[in-house]
């Protein structure tokens, strides 16, 4: 995502001693004297203006400010001597920067009362015009909106569980196998072949992976995928402004833009073969022939299927076994006794003959 930069807003900072509202670019207190500690973080003042004051706006991109190392002041970036103390500033340590104060304040706020006189003041006012008080009220900053954490219950994971269970319980019944001897009592066998026949069939895809052979239909512009530059075809689409805190008594105001590239999703149609009906021929004795196939104009023969039934007696009780080998059906001589494997649920597994 690519990060766009509408420009810099001066931020605020509350004065820990006496509770005043000081403009970011501000050192010491206007109110008390006192200077900023390092701890003191900057704030959003109610409304944001985009800065055009050159000297500001040079101010703000200079970097984080630096505190110095023996009384704390707060220097701008780059001063090699503090401003207070004349010490030294190698050492000095730079302002955090880079944190996100919050979504960009670019609409008017509301004016609010002085708390001594109740006048009312514009939402930036630091003092109030009439009675000079502070404006500083202590406001709750507002708690950002966390989204509630969904916690699986945990019946899901009991229910989970016991599906894995079951399924690992029939996995293991079905393996189980025991052998019983059958004798060959009864054959059936069924056999088919398709008839196809070429059909127009629609499909879509992007414009360029349209096959050659195929005719187009209609198409419409759809986001094929983003990206963070330009390209021809693309609309930007850009998230809320947010400011980003400069370290500097400043704040960037940024935006996370991306690009949505467009491009043509189409419909065509394309001839292919589908199955369009079948021949089936099926007896009930030891010679299983293919159906005859008659093809009329444009038909082409399809998927052939062959499935043999064999019913075996055991003391007792007859299995069915299914199968689509010939060879074994072709082995399974009326009469004949084979050894059949049959698993928890009565299902003939496979059969090999018994001698
Ligand atoms: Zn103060
Ligand atoms: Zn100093
Ligand atoms: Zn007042």
């Amino acid at each position: 995502m690519a990060k766009k930069q509408l420009g810099y807003v001066e931020l605020e900072w509350t004065c820990p001693h006496c509770g005043y509202k000081n403009p970011g670019s501000v050192t010491v207190c206007n109110s008390c004297g006192a200077p900023q500690p390092e701890n003191v973080q900057f704030e959003q003042p109610a409304q944001e203006n985009l800065i055009t004051d050159e000297q500001k706006l040079q101010q703000a991109k200079a970097g984080p400010d630096i505190h110095c190392p023996y009384c704390g002041t707060r220097n701008p970036a780059g001063s090699t001597v503090c401003s207070q103390c004349g010490g030294d500033l190698t050492d000095a340590t730079a302002r955090d920067s880079g944190k996100t104060v919050g979504a960009h304040r670019d609409q008017p706020a509301p004016e609010i009362p002085c708390p001594a006189c109740g006048t009312m003041n514009p939402a930036n006012a630091h003092r109030c015009a009439q009675c000079g008080s502070s404006l500083a009220t202590p406001q709750a900053a507002p708690a950002p909106a966390r989204v509630p954490q969904r916690k699986t219950p945990t019946w899901i994971f009991a229910v989970i569980g016991l599906v894995i269970l079951a399924c690992v319980a029939f996995a293991i019944l079905s393996l189980r196998t025991e052998e019983v001897i059958g004798t060959v009592n009864a054959l059936s066998w069924e056999r088919t072949i398709g008839i196809e026949e070429l059909r127009p069939v629609e499909h879509s895809a992007w414009y360029d992976d349209v096959p050659g052979n195929a005719i187009l239909g209609s198409c419409q512009e759809k986001v094929r995928g983003t990206q963070d530059n330009p390209a021809p075809n693309s609309v930007e689409v850009c998230g809320t402004p947010y400011t980003v805190d400069e370290g500097s008594g400043f704040g960037q105001v940024v935006q996370d833009c991306y690009y949505e590239v467009y491009d043509d999703w189409c419909s065509y149609t394309v001839d292919e073969w589908l199955q369009v009906d079948e021949v089936r021929a099926n007896g009930s004795n030891p010679n299983p022939t293919w159906p005859q196939l008659q093809l009329s104009g444009g038909q082409r023969e399809g998927k052939r299927d062959e499935n043999y039934e064999i019913v075996f007696d055991t003391d007792g009780r007859s299995y069915t076994y299914s199968t689509s080998n010939e060879e074994t059906f072709l082995q399974c001589d009326p009469g004949s006794e084979w050894i059949l494997n049959v698993n928890t649920f009565n299902a003939v597994v496979s059969i090999e003959p018994s001698n």
